[in-house]
């Protein structure tokens, strides 16, 4: 096997055993890393000699015995995370130059355990997107298939993970972002609940919804990195202090007797049939494993994406306004006075689908339209949140599927913003909710793509959706499958 196939815990024991060194796995990540980046494209920056200054203290610490799980791990952040010192560009030509002056809260927390940095991944530009297409950057290229896309908006985080260029990422989900490019890439997502994790040095897309989570390359490798990174922050007041539990000892307790949901809103006539024959095997395979289905309804879940579109947009068209050529990002060369010059630079710097959210937000929140559009926007919010929290007085965790379809053609889509917004039907909901989520490995679509499947939480819930990823993984093989690129 090679070292860039090896997950987060079997590169540990290799590691443990001096089997391997930690700058041996750097140099094996920055060649994986060449030999397959022309073809995939996950990356925006690639850091090799900060990787190489990161495993040579790691070898240090794993000589001295003061070694955690994470220690010389090689690890690839999503370009929405600061790095001090280190380009930081959010998929925008806005902050094209941009070299924070601090990192974010996660990235210190995982400095703090030893791992390595490989780089910053591409993403769609300011996280707005399903497919990676509105990075400033080039587009990424789904492994499994290179004409088509990977998802988004952590798409270069899925790819990279699929591709075996890190050995996990850091991703960010405010409407999908993590699970949809998860499901697509074939690895496991996992979105925590509202709260759970730090979102300070988090470029902020849309404040309210916004998380920060993990994709690797089994549940294991999962419950490694939320423990890693979960907790309270002071620099983050929306960061709730609930003691973080030990996430992977909880993984083995099994699904006997556990009572899992199935929203009937979820499962419609329009789902891609190889879609929904995942859905139906993994019913099958956790019927056997002793669970019990429970049919469901979450009635409002057909007003989930315009909810969505409304507040998202209003956030991201407030959460932008830094971006003026003075505070924050590119400024224009010539511009006859101020106003012009804030024009400008916004105009140069953002791309399309930045700005069209930007207006759509801008327009919500105007005066005269407000309570139509922003305030009824919030009150749907409610009832979509009260749907969650009665569905589950009745169930455990729910199953459902990540996307309706399989991976996308690269160009599918872009010129349709509607259906582009529509890819996130089933993972929209759950950020609206405000609770946790995961995208696990549940097949393969006749064509060869990835399909994933999504396991829904209660809130702090994480535990218990890892426990039910567990069980489905150790009783199947799909995510021992590896996509080929050379
Ligand atoms: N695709 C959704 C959007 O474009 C979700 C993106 C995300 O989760 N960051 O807003």
């Amino acid at each position: 096997m090679d070292i860039f196939d090896l997950t987060i815990h079997e590169l540990h024991d290799e590691l443990m055993h001096r089997r391997i060194s930690s700058v041996e796995a750097a140099r094996a990540m920055l060649e994986r890393i060449k030999a397959v980046e022309p073809q995939v494209g996950s990356f925006i920056t690639v850091t090799p000699e900060r990787a190489l200054a990161d495993a040579a203290a790691a070898d240090l610490r794993i000589g001295a015995g003061d070694a955690g799980v994470l220690t010389g791990i090689p690890l690839a952040f999503k370009d929405i995370f600061l790095t001090e010192g280190i380009r930081t560009t959010c998929g925008s030509r806005i902050l094209n130059n941009f070299i924070p002056p601090y990192s974010a809260t996660c990235y210190e927390k995982l400095k703090e355990q030893g791992v390595v940095l490989l780089g910053k991944l591409n993403q769609d530009e300011f996280a707005m997107g399903s497919s990676n297409e509105s990075s400033a950057f080039g587009v990424t290229r789904n492994p499994w298939d290179t004409t088509r896309i990977p998802g988004g908006s952590s798409g270069g985080s899925a790819a990279a993970v699929a591709a075996r260029q890190a050995t996990a990422a850091l991703g960010t989900d405010t409407g999908g972002s993590i699970r949809q490019p998860a499901s697509h890439c074939g690895c496991v997502g996992l979105k925590p609940t509202y709260g759970r994790v730090s979102r300070y040095g988090v470029i902020a897309y849309a404040s309210s919804l916004d998380q920060v989570g993990p994709l690797t390359r089994d549940v294991t490798d999962c419950a490694i990195m939320l423990g890693a990174i979960a907790g309270h922050d002071p620099g983050d007041s929306t960061s709730v202090n609930v003691p973080v539990p030990n996430y992977r000892a909880a993984l083995a307790g099994g699904v006997k007797g556990l009572r899992i949901g199935l929203p009937k809103e979820y499962f419609i006539s329009g789902l891609d049939p190889d879609v929904q024959k995942s859905m139906d095997a993994a019913i099958e395979t956790y019927r056997r494993l002793g669970a019990e289905f429970v049919d469901i309804s979450l009635p409002h879940t057909d007003y989930a994406v315009a909810t969505y579109y409304l507040i998202a947009t209003a956030e991201a068209s407030s959460n932008l306004a830094r971006y003026d050529g003075v505070r924050f990002g590119h400024r224009t060369e010539a511009a006859p006075g101020l106003l012009d010059m804030y024009t400008r630079s916004r105009s140069e710097g953002f791309g399309a689908e930045v700005k069209r959210r930007i207006m759509l937000g801008t327009y919500a929140l105007s005066s005269g339209y407000y309570d139509a559009y922003y305030v009824k926007a919030q009150k749907v919010r409610t009832l979509i949140m009260q749907d969650f929290t009665a569905a589950f007085e009745a169930v455990d965790v729910m199953l459902t599927p990540v996307a309706p379809t399989p991976a996308f053609k690269i160009g599918e889509k872009v010129n349709d913003p509607l259906q582009m917004y529509l890819s996130d039907i089933f993972t929209i909901p759950v950020n609206l909710a405000g609770t946790c989520a995961m995208s696990i490995p549940a097949g393969f679509s006749a064509h060869g793509l990835p399909v994933g499947l999504q396991l829904i939480g209660k809130p702090f819930g994480e535990e218990s959706i890892l426990q039910t990823a567990y069980a489905f993984e150790q009783a199947t093989e799909w995510h021992l499958r590896k996509a080929v690129i050379l």
